[in-house]
């Protein structure tokens, strides 16, 4: 296993007219990527469509090289190296088995031609007249008669065929060994395609969204399966997605990735509790959080139209800048509650309400006429008695409220 460290990583694709000619210019897809994927850890890398999340894996695999900066992985600096010499894994979205092959042929392909396949087969391939003891045994052993049916296996391939079989046992897909390709479900593929990148028990697991083809039911099941298995085999793995609720849940550490650059990198909950910027406060979390415009009035007070409060005393020091001048507020769906009417509190109406079962999401409209502010979300108990039109007073829980600087989108996250 290995750690792999990301240094001052730049991409740009060159723009290509329509005829194929080169026009000359370049678009960065990656700007200064700098990140550590620490020995062992399980890095999930999120962002929007397009934000260079493949692109980025691509170039750690070798599919790509990159414009700038260094990749590394353990103490070897890899970024000349071509792919089958980086010892590392890719598992994809599609899950590119061997059509012809069997189960059990498509998880020994790679073991095969492994550069560094288990070191215990050198004897094996040892050509004759070698004299080392594994040869000799086996020398001896195949001049034995074997039953119809039966035939010998070199060392190597019967060291092959056990690492075949613990991988199955590992991703309980023994039963399907013999079986091709197309006689297996969407899951039992991506098992497959797992098994494989598994067997070779590489230093790195790159993961490219690869339960995107799955159904909600089978992508909760195999997400905790990859989890799993990731902490059984400690394999340092990058794993992609665009999905938040899969990176807060797979992730010992996340990645926030926007437009080709890192926006924050953190634990799940330091993600959600203390965001960086506007952007991953937006983005990590669903339904996302609520962002109003407010006035700051020193030392405490932040004033909307519609409701004044005041912050706990944390947050002085921060504000004092901003005297005068407006911050962007932001509030979780679930640190919003249904109160009474106050002028710390925020009138509104309900115009929609989302009864999910364990979890109840109002939209409201803040009264503001000619306000062109979107709905808020409100999360709220599932048993209280309201409907569409009701007006409503929201109470703002003081020690959960977010501040973001309206030019920059920085958070200002008192200590
Ligand atoms: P998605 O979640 O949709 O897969 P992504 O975050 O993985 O998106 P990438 O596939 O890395 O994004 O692409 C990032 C940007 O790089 C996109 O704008 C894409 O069009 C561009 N891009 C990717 N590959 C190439 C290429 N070979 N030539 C030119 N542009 C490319």
């Amino acid at each position: 296993m290995a750690q792999v460290v990301l240094e001052n990583l730049y991409k740009s694709f060159q723009k290509v007219k329509i005829d194929g000619e080169s026009a000359g210019t370049s678009s960065a897809v990656l700007r200064r990527i700098n990140l550590t994927v620490r020995d062992g850890e399980f890095m999930v890398l999120v962002g929007p469509s397009g934000c260079g999340k493949s692109t980025l894996l691509r170039l750690i695999a070798g599919l790509e090289t990159a414009t700038a900066g260094n990749i590394w992985v353990g103490d070897r600096q890899v970024n000349d190296l071509p792919p089958n010499q980086r010892d590392i894994a890719m598992v994809f979205q599609s899950y590119a088995l061997y059509p012809h092959m069997t189960v059990s042929d498509n998880l020994a392909f790679g073991l095969r031609r492994s550069v560094n396949a288990l070191a215990a087969d050198r004897n094996a391939d040892a050509p004759p007249g070698e004299t080392t003891p594994a040869w000799q045994n086996w020398l001896v052993a195949a001049t034995r008669p074997l039953p119809k049916g039966w035939r010998y296996m070199t060392e190597r391939e019967r060291a092959i065929a056990q690492r075949v079989q613990t991988v199955a046992q590992m991703l309980q897909i023994e039963p399907l060994l013999h079986r091709l390709p197309k006689q297996l479900s969407g899951g039992q593929k991506q098992r497959v395609a797992l098994g494989r990148a598994m067997a070779r028990s590489p230093q790195v697991f790159l993961m490219d969204e690869p339960l995107s083809n799955l159904d909600a039911k089978l992508r909760t099941e195999t997400r905790a399966q990859i989890v799993n298995l990731q902490r059984q085999l400690g394999t340092t793995t990058i794993y992609v997605t665009h999905d938040q609720t899969e990176a807060m849940t797979m992730g010992d550490r996340i990645a926030v990735l926007n437009a080709g650059q890192i926006q924050q990198i953190a634990t799940p909950l330091e993600l959600y509790n203390r965001p960086a910027n506007r952007f991953v406060a937006e983005f990590i979390g669903s339904p996302p959080m609520n962002f109003l415009p407010v006035q700051v009035q020193p030392p405490l007070v932040i004033a909307h139209p519609q409701f004044r409060m005041t912050l706990p005393a944390s947050w002085e020091l921060l504000l004092r800048p901003y005297a005068g001048r407006s911050l962007i507020l932001g509030i979780r769906p679930e640190h919003l509650t249904l109160s009474l009417p106050a002028p710390k509190n925020l009138p509104g109406r309900i115009r929609r309400i989302e009864a999910l079962g364990a979890d109840t999401f109002l939209s409201v409209s803040i009264h503001e006429p000619g306000s062109e502010e979107p709905w808020l979300q409100v999360r709220i108990e599932p048993d209280r008695a309201i409907a569409p039109g009701d007006e409503v007073w929201l109470s703002l829980m003081p020690d959960k409220l977010h501040l973001f600087d309206p030019d920059t989108g920085a958070a200002l996250l008192p200590a």
